[in-house]
């Protein structure tokens, strides 16, 4: 349930109302709106005296979450979530739209800081690459580890771009999170969950993407987790799913984004690459995922895709690129966003 206050009710007041909540044993988040705070109470609500909450001086009414993902849902929180990442604070869920672009995985620092460069000058916001790869095959490249991360760090140091790099055990969360300004939890990790619990204390924001099988709600209490593990700053990735469909690598269903946005307050972008698996799919999928409202999009950039050690085909040039943020920055603006 959320106990809803009344425009204007002070700290005190707000901290009144917690204090019920938690002698009633339940787990409060409080979030605060531009005009109204907002309780929300988690835990068993059969002993709970409503009333006397309710009665609480400037509680405007008590309502139930129905959504199972509660800490997620638009019943907690209409507005949409802003999360700032890396050295420039850039929000994404913000009017403007971020695209973060970057190779699948760190291979040298050569090419990061080359990639870095190209992807900067058209205006990315953030830099993506691997340094922990969860490969299929054992017999493929695994990534630098943390020599990949040091170059990604290298990398924001001359750029100002953000890092967004993938954490794909529990034994790295604290190293990934020294380098990283968002941590990625892959496809494959989603529901890993007691790594989904241990990046409510990592301290920076998290990319969650979609694991290939999983229905949105599926989705969105894999988000929950990490929620109720004490960090609210979560962005979902809609990465594509694994279906009968073999013309793409997976099948990107964007109506979840719209799905999306009316369910949550999460930001949420796109992985045309993973999502289709090649690269003249890219561009297209990109404007149309802005179209739908994504708030950003995730995709792999690479100087010499013919040569990359993982996912060539799916990554685009930085010719590419530059050629499509004009196109995307005037989509952002028709369907009335910044660019
Ligand atoms: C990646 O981003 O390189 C990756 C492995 O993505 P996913 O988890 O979506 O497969
Ligand atoms: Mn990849």
């Amino acid at each position: 349930m959320i106990v809803v206050m009344k425009p204007g009710a002070s700290a005190d007041q707000v901290q009144h109302v917690i204090d019920l909540v938690r002698e009633y044993g339940l787990k409060d988040h409080v979030i605060r709106g531009t005009d109204r705070t907002v309780v929300a109470c988690i835990g068993d609500k059969r002993m709970v005296d409503k009333g006397a909450i309710e009665n609480a001086p400037m509680v405007e009414r008590i309502v139930p979450i129905l959504a199972p993902y509660k800490m997620a849902s638009t019943e907690v929180k209409k507005t949409k979530t802003q999360i700032e990442i890396g050295p420039e604070r850039f929000p994404i869920g913000g009017p403007r739209v971020g695209v973060i672009a970057g190779p699948c995985a760190v291979e040298s620092e050569e090419q990061i800081l080359r990639i870095a460069d190209a992807v900067k000058s058209v205006g990315a916001v953030a830099l993506r690459g691997g340094a922990y790869k969860p490969r299929t095959s054992p017999y493929a490249f695994q990534g630098l580890r943390e020599d990949g991360l040091k170059i990604l760090a290298k990398a924001r140091e001359r750029t100002g771009l953000a890092v967004v790099t993938e954490v794909i055990g529990l034994e790295h969360v604290e190293r990934v999170a020294e380098y990283a300004d968002v941590l990625q939890i892959g496809a494959r990790n989603m529901q890993h969950y007691p790594l989904l619990e241990a990046m409510g204390s990592a301290g920076k924001p998290v990319l969650l993407k979609r694991g290939m099988s999983a229905t949105i709600d599926e989705w969105l209490l894999a988000a929950e987790y990490i929620i109720n593990a004490g960090n609210p700053d979560v962005i979902l990735c809609e990465r594509g799913i694994r279906t009968y469909e073999d013309h793409v690598r997976n099948t990107l269903p964007l109506a979840s984004v719209p799905a999306l946005n009316s369910m949550t307050h999460l930001p949420v972008i796109v992985d045309p690459s993973h999502g289709t698996g090649h690269a003249y799919m890219v561009p297209p999928m990109c404007r149309a995922a802005i179209a739908a409202g994504a708030d950003g999009l995730i995709l792999e950039c690479h100087n010499d895709p013919e040569h990359a050690m993982s996912d060539g085909a799916q990554s685009i040039t930085p010719a590419a690129l530059a050629d499509l943020m004009p196109v995307l920055r005037r989509i952002a603006q028709a369907i009335g966003r910044d660019a």
